[in-house]
């Protein structure tokens, strides 16, 4: 497996779709470019009072939107290259969904197993004051969030840093997203990728054209789905496709797979791994010692949720999917991808299926800009004014509504209400909106759509600038 081509992997699909596109060279040369690559190194001094040094990027893809958003990844496989196609990738995102920023990434290159909880706050802290210092960081500059390796006490120790070297600043707390609650975080946010890549899956499965060229039938219910990676992403997406009918049969990790074709209880197989600290020996559950090769199993829906070019020339012929949902970012390589098209599978790619994170991470940063919770103004507003209209209702027409019938109608809506739905709204339109460029410019699959309507919207807004006249 090899990382030092993932940012000319997003170049060739960007170029694929910009083929489509009758913008001038010089400006899709400067879209698809890295506008600021942040190398650096800083030591930490360890439990053992050794010193470290750790390597650590922070990229910026593209300012046509400021503030520019993106993740910050913890991996010993972290480098350059990969920091800078995560960073691209998320740029092509945030416009295919309509969240008004650039794009960004940051990676710190370490695995987190071989340090302590204080190793990490040190290095967290340190690597967020060399962002400071250079200005690479700041709730209209550059605004970080979670991605693999990292969640909400990273973002924490973030948000903290940030905030003591700017007392005073009022909207400091927007420096980063992803944050716990008490830390002004947002409701839903922890789950808000994997509830993405729900809504998208659901989205793909409802539409009978589509299903009908797969030979499925339309809608989740008996699915049966595989997933890769049972982190954040993968955990909470697995969770909701369950929710809603779909049958989780297969979970690949890090240390094996395991396979039920009747169905794993998702829930329980995430706290056998917190108890056992392993997904293996779940139940009757069969196992796979080599991870990978559950991949090749038979299923309606594979979701590789971990990290990139997970499938590859080498294993995609044998990938037995109908469908390949991409949770995680990059997971298939442009040779891997040409295979499955060939073999009739359709991709969701991920610019789309995963942008649930940013979203939400942009109504938590419109939170902490607008300092008040979605629904604190309003709710109770909203409450009272339907009460008047059952009221008037009952009055009229002589008949009451159950106390059940009641409760469910007088409800102001809550943050969480308030957050999932602009989210799920989110995920419908945008998948609209890529299968109508792919069934109107006859395309062959939909990455190539939804680049197409990410570059149209990046080039109009160059265009709009007045920078490309
Ligand atoms: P995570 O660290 O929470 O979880 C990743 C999981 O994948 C871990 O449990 C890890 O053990 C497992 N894993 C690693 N290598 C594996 C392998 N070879 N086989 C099977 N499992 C393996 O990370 P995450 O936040 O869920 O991110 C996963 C992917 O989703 C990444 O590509 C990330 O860029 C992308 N993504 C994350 C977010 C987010 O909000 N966290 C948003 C958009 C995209």
């Amino acid at each position: 497996m090899t990382h030092s081509r993932f940012f000319e992997n997003v170049s060739y699909y960007f170029d694929k779709a910009a083929k489509h596109l009758d913008y001038p060279k010089g400006l899709l040369d400067q879209i698809k470019i890295c506008n600021s690559v942040y190398s650096f190194k800083f030591p930490v001094k360890m439990d053992d009072d050794r010193f470290e040094v750790i390597e650590a990027f922070r990229v910026e893809h593209s300012h046509h939107k400021m503030p520019v958003k993106g993740g910050i990844r913890y991996s010993d496989m972290v480098n350059e290259d990969e920091v800078k196609a995560l960073a691209a990738l998320m740029t092509y995102k945030c416009a295919l969904v309509d969240v008004p920023f650039g794009g960004a990434k940051g990676g710190i290159s370490i695995n987190v197993k071989n340090y302590s909880e204080k190793e990490l706050e040190r290095i967290t802290r340190r690597y967020t004051s060399e962002l400071i210092k250079k200005n690479f960081i700041g709730p209209g500059i550059d605004v970080p969030a979670p991605d693999y390796g990292t969640g909400e006490r990273e973002m924490a120790w973030i948000a903290d840093t940030y905030a003591a070297f700017h007392h005073g600043e009022i909207d400091a707390f927007a420096c980063v997203t992803g944050k716990p609650l008490s830390q002004h975080g947002i409701n839903g946010r922890k789950a808000a990728t994997g509830r993405g890549v729900y809504y998208g899956l659901r989205e793909a499965v409802r539409n009978k054209q589509l299903m009908d060229k797969l030979g499925l039938s339309t809608g989740l219910e008996g699915k049966s789905i595989i997933v890769q990676g049972l982190g954040n992403v993968g955990y909470h997406a697995a969770k909701f496709l369950q929710e809603d009918g779909a049958k989780i049969v297969g979970i690949a990790e890090f240390e094996g797979g395991i396979y039920d074709p009747n169905g794993l209880d998702v829930q329980a197989v995430f706290e056998h791994r917190l108890e056992t600290k392993s997904i293996l020996n779940f139940k009757t559950a069969k196992n796979f010692e080599k991870s990978e090769e559950l991949l090749e199993v038979e299923c309606d829906i594979l979701v590789p949720a971990a990290l990139e070019n997970q499938i590859h020339d080498g294993n995609a012929p044998n990938i037995k999917a109908k469908i390949v949902g991409e949770g995680a970012n990059g997971p298939l390589t442009p040779g891997a991808e040409e295979i499955l098209l060939k073999k009739n599978i359709l991709i969701v790619p991920d610019l789309f299926l995963n942008a649930g994170g940013v979203t939400v991470s942009y109504f938590e940063w419109l939170k902490n800009i607008s300092h008040v919770a979605y629904g604190r103004i309003g709710r109770r507003y909203e409450e009272s004014s339907v009460k008047n209209v059952i009221a008037a209702i009952e009055e009229l027409s002589g008949k009451n509504l159950s106390d059940s019938q009641r409760a469910q109608i007088i409800r102001g809506a809550s943050e969480h209400d308030l957050v999932n739905s602009g989210l799920e709204d989110t995920m419908i339109i945008s998948f609209n909106q890529i299968l109508e460029i792919m069934n109107s410019r006859n395309l062959s699959d939909l990455r190539t759509a939804a680049f197409i309507k990410s570059l149209d919207r990046i080039a109009k807004s160059y265009f709009e600038l007045g920078i490309f006249p």
